[in-house]
């Protein structure tokens, strides 16, 4: 392991952790997560197992977390519309408005100060290895439509998703996603979809 692996490695957790710091304190670490997390994936992932695995912890921890921010007015459950049986959880307006003072825009602001294609490099850089430590830790490695393996795009530039066997609605192609597979993921996506 060289020196610069192990400081870039201390840099990206000091840096998480000083992006969390600062700003509104009236929710915790992970209601924040949790709001973010729900506002920024798809249907199929705005569930609380699938906010455990992005947030790497346990199911009754996220459980707690979702309904904490369900008691807060922040988010509100949802019945499937598929199946009526699954549930999901959709932020409130309440919850929109909370997210204006969401401390990790900081970071947010300093990565769009960028040049364009330093922001492309290092975001690239940093899901390949989110991608790669998911599957050293077998845990889901998160991701959009764009960069999935279950994703075919047709001449018509219509996208479809093999593992949901559904035509992807433009507004959820930029969502993330727990059933992501990285293209350059071992194996065939097609065993794995369901
Ligand atoms: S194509 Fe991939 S990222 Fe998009 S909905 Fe399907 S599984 Fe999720």
């Amino acid at each position: 392991m060289t020196a610069s692996a192990d400081i870039g490695a201390e840099i990206i957790v000091h840096l998480a952790r000083l992006a969390q710091s600062g700003g509104d304190h009236r929710l915790t670490t992970a209601q924040w997560s949790a709001l973010r997390f729900f506002a920024r994936a798809n249907r199929l992932s705005r569930t609380p197992s699938a906010f455990s695995a992005f947030h790497a912890t346990t199911r009754g921890t996220a459980s707690q977390t979702v309904k904490s921010l369900v008691e807060l007015g922040l988010l509100e459950r949802h019945r499937s519309e598929s199946d009526g049986r699954s549930v999901r959880y959709d932020l409130t307006e309440a919850g929109r408005e909370a997210l204006a003072d969401d401390p990790l825009r900081a970071l947010s602001e300093r990565l769009e100060q960028l040049p364009e294609n330093e922001r492309g490099q290092l975001l690239g850089a940093l899901q390949t290895i989110a991608g790669d430590l998911a599957v050293i830790r077998e845990s889901n490695a998160f991701g959009t439509c764009a960069d999935c393996a279950h994703c075919d795009s047709g001449a018509d530039r219509s996208s479809f998703c093999r593992c949901a066997a559904e035509t992807l609605r433009v507004c959820d192609m930029e969502a993330l996603c727990v059933e992501f597979r990285p293209r350059n993921a071992q194996g065939d996506p097609q065993e794995h979809a369901h």
